[in-house]
């Protein structure tokens, strides 16, 4: 019989998690999740996601206890305390996600580094990287023709739920330790897998149908899934979500989006710092401008209640987080990546794949094929939230206001006067 340690990362999850399935159908089994100190102290470990992170290993826990297993936690470099495990409990194989980050490799690297022998799964995205590619290249840099390959490539089948998880005895379990004490946004939502599958499961039966006419309606906060940050974290398979809403196109491309802008990222690494496409744009340096940006102030509503949102629940829809971007980058003229890194510093969902392909898809340097393309915020807003439901419930100060005014109150005689003035006049 094998032990093998089966290392957690961001696929929190006992369904559909193809090394964990393995590793019990070998033998003994220790699932184990390692508290990076390289990424909760580095700029990916803030406050909403590291709440969003303890809470999904606390139930990832329940779940394998509920299995007959255990999750076992440790803190510090993930190399040396799989090292330490497999010393203890006589573990030869370690079985964990393929991950192509940077950072992943570098990770990947180092287990291998300890003379294991390790050995990688899918689970992180529907498609891997590098699964379809165009002729003569490798990656799409255009969504079209990826999400044909995408839709028509080979899926592997969803795994069960291994029957018994079957952990060596005498192993210490580990405390999750509580990793976001201050800092986190009052509203943000709450992680884990139980959370996630309740979600999937309402949003199968009352959501995805309508999703073409709903996605885009800013007033109905139901409209859209809010798996993101479940699928950040692995909480929900990705796979098991796009199989089940194989029928449904449009929000299928959701998830095609979702892994178009993975496979960018692991051909451009650099995404999150570097422009994919340079076009020689000079940004402007404002840091009034920007300050007032991320504090929802500019006196453009429907960016200012975007970025209150993004604020205080550490997520924006989608729209929002596209006439938000625009504003910034088009009609502030500041630097994507001055968005990308308030953005990261909020969301939930926040990844080094979405969401600095989304900014430079916003910003023009990336992967849009129009890439001056500029969104009018007070056009946007009359569009997709005509009775300006989502503004009067994100900005106070302007809920007296009639329907109209409220999408541009500098229009008005007498302008509220707890309001600012626009930064700029769209
Ligand atoms: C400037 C900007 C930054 C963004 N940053 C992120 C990010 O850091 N993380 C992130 O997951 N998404 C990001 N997005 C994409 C999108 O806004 C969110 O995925 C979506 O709002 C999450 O809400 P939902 O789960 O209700 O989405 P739904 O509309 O229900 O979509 C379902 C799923 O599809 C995926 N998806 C949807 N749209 C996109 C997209 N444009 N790109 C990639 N995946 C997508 C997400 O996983 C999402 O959960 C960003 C978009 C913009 C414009």
């Amino acid at each position: 019989m094998e032990t093998s340690i089966v290392v957690l990362t961001r696929d929190l999850r006992v369904h559909d998690q193809p090394g964990l399935v393995e590793g019990c159908a070998r033998g003994r089994v220790v699932p184990l999740f390692v508290v990076d100190e390289e990424i909760v102290g580095g700029v990916m470990g803030v406050p909403n996601r590291l709440r969003f992170l303890g809470e999904a290993l606390a139930d990832l826990r329940e779940g394998l206890r509920g299995l007959g297993g255990e999750l076992i936690v440790r803190r510090g470099s993930p190399a040396r305390e799989v090292a330490r495990l497999a010393e203890q409990t006589g573990a030869r194989v370690v079985r964990i996600a393929d991950d192509r980050s940077r950072f992943a490799l570098r990770r990947l690297d180092a287990l291998r580094g300890t003379g294991l022998d390790v050995r990688t799964y899918p689970g992180v995205t529907v498609v891997p990287p590098g699964a379809v590619t165009p002729a003569g290249g490798d990656h799409y840099k255009v969504f079209t023709p990826y999400w044909k390959a995408w839709a028509a490539a080979e899926w592997r089948t969803p795994c069960p739920v291994p029957g018994r998880v079957d952990v060596p005895e005498g192993i210490d379990a580990g405390v999750i330790p509580d990793l976001a004490p201050k800092g986190v946004s009052p509203g943000v939502a709450k992680g884990g897998e139980s959370e996630a599958r309740r979600l999937m499961r309402e949003w199968l039966a009352n959501g995805v149908a309508a999703y073409d006419g709903t996605r885009d309606d800013l007033a109905n906060p139901e409209g859209t899934s809010r798996l993101s940050a479940h699928l950040r974290f692995g909480c929900l398979s990705p796979l098991e979500l796009a199989s089940a809403v194989r029928e449904h196109e449009p929000f299928l491309r959701q998830l095609a989006w979702r892994d178009f802008h993975h496979q960018v990222a692991a051909a451009f690494p650099d995404l999150p710092r570097r422009d994919y496409r340079p076009r020689g744009h000079r940004w402007r340096d404002d840091p009034e401008a920007l300050a007032a940006w991320r504090e929802g102030r500019t006196g453009v509503p429907i960016v200012d209640a975007g970025m209150r949102q993004l604020r205080h629940e550490g997520f924006m829809h989608n729209r929002t987080r596209m006439i938000t971007a625009s504003y910034l980058t088009r009609d502030l003229g500041i630097d994507w990546r001055h968005g990308y890194r308030h953005f990261r510093d909020l969301l939930t969902d926040a990844d080094l794949a979405n969401n600095p392909g989304n900014w430079q898809w916003v910003a023009g340097t990336g992967n849009d094929t129009r890439p001056n393309r500029t969104l009018n915020p007070v056009r946007q807003s009359l569009r997709h939230d005509p009775t300006a439901t989502y503004l009067h419930h994100w900005l106070p100060e302007l809920a007296h206001l009639p329907t109209p005014a409220t999408h541009h109150p500098w229009t008005l005689e007498s302008p509220p006067p707890n309001y600012p003035p626009p930064l700029t006049h769209p």
